[in-house]
């Protein structure tokens, strides 16, 4: 299998890059008949194999999507740690080619190179990839997740639980800085998508006033035309008056330019990599905003998979999401106590689970 291995950019270091950064291995694999180039992360098996989505996106260049896995692959580690989940955190990237002619011969190749991890690492759906695709792979490995299940079960689609869990957040955030529950508060949700709609009904079941926008005006219509929700500029959901800002859309949108404008008091939503920099934790601390970590906020699909993997009843399983209220305020109490930034103190617990 000569042409499996991928050897890498000539001038991209990768082993100075994983070195420096403690981590646990990245695997770089190339077929060329398959027009498959596969990254897997394995940021740590401390806690247990490795859990995270699979990624098929066109990158510029191999760097930034060998960088991208790295990054993905520790944030799911801490992800899984702070959450108590017994699994480290790993991450594919498929640089996706201009056409995939035979998706299914692409992911079967896929699952190979799972295969070559033996168990070390789980795969399952992410950007660009679909529980199809997820059931492709299951034709050549057992270590997938979120493919398409025959038997009764709660919902395929991790997104109903991780708007679940960015509920309980939100509600531990608004309780803890605010001292109420959600009824009469008014949140701005960034992003319609799976999560952000649901999320949004579920905010309204719970007497909360809804502010959203996406870049699909479809989206927000349908929630209009169903609910009292109040549709909102892309440009301005940022800066719209609210108690807690969702972002429910894509990372870095809390960065240098946008946190001069912000009018919330509280910043709790799904998206991943919400802050342009994790500077910027710090900056909010001082502002008095306080931000809930993304991968706090955002536990809930994880939690949702990695029940999944172990056969939990659905009872279970939702005990487990219903957990995250409690989770999250005793960690936003902490940070509290110690005066210091809730990222501060959400990355040096989520370490500390990884190393016990
Ligand atoms: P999605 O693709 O279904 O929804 C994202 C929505 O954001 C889309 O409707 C899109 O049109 C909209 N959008 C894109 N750019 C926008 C902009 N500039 N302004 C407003 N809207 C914009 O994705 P999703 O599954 O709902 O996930 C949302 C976020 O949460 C992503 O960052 C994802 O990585 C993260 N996340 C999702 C899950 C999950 O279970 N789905 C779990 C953890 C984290």
């Amino acid at each position: 299998m000569t042409n499996d291995v991928f050897k890498g950019p000539s001038n991209y270091n990768i082993v100075d890059s994983i070195q420096s950064k403690n981590y646990g291995g990245v695997h770089i694999f190339h077929c060329k008949q398959s027009q498959l180039t596969a990254i897997i992360a394995i940021h740590s098996t401390k806690r247990g194999p490795a859990i995270g989505g699979c990624r098929c996106l066109e990158y510029s260049d191999t760097n930034s999507a060998i960088e991208d896995a790295i990054n993905l692959g520790r944030a799911m580690s801490y992800k899984a740690a702070i959450h108590d989940l017994p699994h480290g955190g790993g991450k594919s990237v498929l640089i996706k080619p201009k056409n995939i002619h035979n998706r299914q011969a692409y992911f079967h190749k896929f699952a190979e190179y799972v295969n070559q991890m033996s168990g070390k690492y789980i795969t399952s759906v992410d950007s660009g990839t679909s529980t199809t695709d997820m059931n492709y792979v299951l034709e050549k490995t057992e270590f997938v997740l979120g493919y398409n299940r025959q038997e009764e079960h709660y919902s395929n689609d991790p997104s109903v639980l991780t708007a679940k869990g960015v509920k309980h957040a939100i509600s531990a955030a608004v309780s803890h800085k605010l001292g109420s529950d959600l009824k009469g508060i008014t949140v701005a949700i960034q992003g319609a998508g799976n999560v952000g709609s649901i999320l949004c009904e579920l905010l309204i079941k719970s007497g909360a006033k809804v502010k959203i926008s996406d870049i699909d005006q479809s989206k927000v219509n349908a929630l209009v035309e169903k609910h009292q929700v109040e549709a909102i500029s892309n440009s301005d959901i940022i800066s719209t008056e609210c108690d807690v800002l969702a972002p429910c859309a894509l990372g870095g949108v809390i960065n240098e330019e946008s946190i001069g404008n912000l009018r919330c008091k509280i910043i709790c939503g799904a998206a991943n990599n919400q802050l342009s920099d994790s500077m910027i934790a710090e900056s909010l601390h001082k502002m008095g905003i306080l931000y809930v970590p993304d991968y706090l906020a955002n536990g809930g699909g994880l939690i949702f998979v990695a029940s999944n993997y172990i056969g939990d009843t659905d009872g279970v399983m939702l005990s487990k999401i219903d957990a995250m209220h409690e989770r999250v305020k005793n960690i936003l109490s902490i940070a509290s106590s110690e005066h210091k930034s809730v990222l501060e103190v959400c990355n040096r617990l989520a370490l500390e689970n990884i190393e016990r």
